[in-house]
């Protein structure tokens, strides 16, 4: 076991407890102004207000099916051997605005979606009829209003279609232009600006040199904060030299709402971002009791809210997924209860191991057995080894109290994809 674990080290002090600092960062975000988008726009972001339906939907009865719209009392006494003849008096299409009576002992064709005519009650599906040049044979009753779509049977008009809070996904898209909004009142999607430090970073495509590595970190906040609902961009890979660290969040507070920077916020020769940070505003460097990703700053620079994230890849992803991402979709405008993932409930499959007085975040992947879920871990558990999230379904949490946990504890586990929210 011991192998899978980075090796104990003694708690610095003035550790930050986990809850607290998550508590601290949720405070200090607000979520941004609400204001109208095009409906084209609003796909993920959240509704700032409920949405009313201006008219009824449908707007008007109209028929469910192709077929004949007739008056029912017609068809009374209309059976197989004793068919209903109705000569045909007109035709009404979906769409069609001048419409034909029906007068009765007449039927006219009408296609789905067509407005029902006046003088109609009902309407009998082709399938049900039979042409026999411009009559039409009814073999059966039909019931008043049957395959009529009523006028509101949907939605009534005034009544609300889309509740404040609530993510525009796909269904709400339709909704909204269902009930011919224009505009939606929505807080914008965060623009998320993601910068990286280290001297000893090149960027995917580069010729890797002596002593270099690949910025993957600025790669996956990114794509993190996109999967969280945000917009996000990359913003620039930043040289530990103070000027360069000055001028790069400078601008990045200045092209986002809110700026993630990774790396130089520990206590390294070259760490200068928390140095630069305090200077460009109210940054608060902390170090928080949590294994993977304890070194952290967090507050306003230049103006804009920041998220300084440990550079160890790992670290990085854990902070974003406990941290980051609650505070951002706090700032989209999430209701309290969807700013975290869901978490469920799953057995250890092996003893774990973790720091006291921290609580860690275990890359685990999730199995179903008879008697419920078991959390088995990904591999190693050091803060570099990044294929141990890749395989990940899950953070299993130890608590901050324990040193260990022998197989078969019970632990929540934060569940990092959508698709397996089912089994919460
Ligand atoms: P630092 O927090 O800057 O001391 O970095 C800690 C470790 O994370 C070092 O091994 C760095 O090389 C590595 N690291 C820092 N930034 C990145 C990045 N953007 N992508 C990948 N690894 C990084
Ligand atoms: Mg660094």
């Amino acid at each position: 076991m011991a192998d899978r674990f980075p090796p104990d080290r003694p708690n610095p002090p003035g550790l930050v407890p986990f809850a607290e600092a998550r508590a601290a960062v949720l405070d200090r975000v607000e979520p941004l102004p609400s204001r109208e988008v095009p409906l084209g726009e609003a796909l993920g972001c959240v509704l700032a207000e409920d949405v009313h339906a201006a008219e009824d939907l449908p707007p008007f009865a109209n028929s469910s099916m192709d077929g004949f719209a007739l008056r029912a009392a017609d068809l009374a006494g209309a059976s197989a051997e004793r068919p209903a003849a109705l000569p045909l008096a007109g035709e009404v299409f979906a769409g069609s605005g001048r419409l034909p009576t029906v007068a009765p002992g007449t039927a006219v064709r009408i296609m789905t979606g067509g407005p029902l005519p006046p003088g109609a009650d009902a309407v009998v599906p082709v399938e049900q009829a039979e042409v026999d040049g411009g009559t039409v044979l009814l073999r059966a009753p039909v019931a008043e209003r049957g395959f009529v779509r009523e006028a509101g049977e949907d939605v009534r008009a005034g009544t609300v279609v889309l509740q404040r809070g609530r993510v525009v996904d796909a269904a709400a898209i339709g909704m909204l232009a269902s009930v011919g909004r224009q505009a939606v009142p929505v807080r914008p999607r965060p623009r998320v600006a993601v910068v990286s430090t280290g001297d000893e970073l090149v960027d995917p495509g580069e010729p890797l040199g002596p002593g270099q590595i690949r910025d993957s970190n600025s790669w996956l906040l990114v794509a993190q904060a996109h999967a969280a609902g945000m917009e996000a961009f990359r913003c620039g890979r930043l040289h530990d030299d103070q000027a360069a660290l000055r001028r790069g969040f400078a601008l990045a507070a200045a092209e986002g709402d809110f700026v993630l920077t990774s790396g130089g916020v520990s206590v390294g020769d070259r760490d200068y971002t928390k140095q630069v940070l305090a200077e460009l505003g109210d940054v608060r460097a902390w170090r928080v009791a949590m294994q993977p990703g304890m070194p952290q700053a967090f507050g306003r620079a230049a103006g804009t809210l920041l998220y300084g994230l440990p550079g160890n890849p790992v670290s990085c992803f854990v902070v974003f997924e406990v941290l980051v991402r609650p505070a951002l979709r706090k700032l989209a405008g999430y209701p309290p209860e969807r700013l975290e993932r869901p978490r469920v409930v799953a057995r250890l499959g092996e003893a774990v191991r973790s720091p006291k007085g921290k609580v860690s975040f275990l890359r685990v992947r999730l199995g179903v057995e008879d008697d419920g879920l078991v959390a088995t871990l990904t591999g190693a558990q050091g803060s570099g080894v990044l294929s141990s999230c890749v395989a990940a379904d899950g953070l299993a949490v130890v608590p901050e109290p324990a040193a260990g946990l022998p197989a078969g504890t019970a632990v929540e586990v934060v569940l990092l994809r959508e698709d397996l929210a089912w089994v919460s």
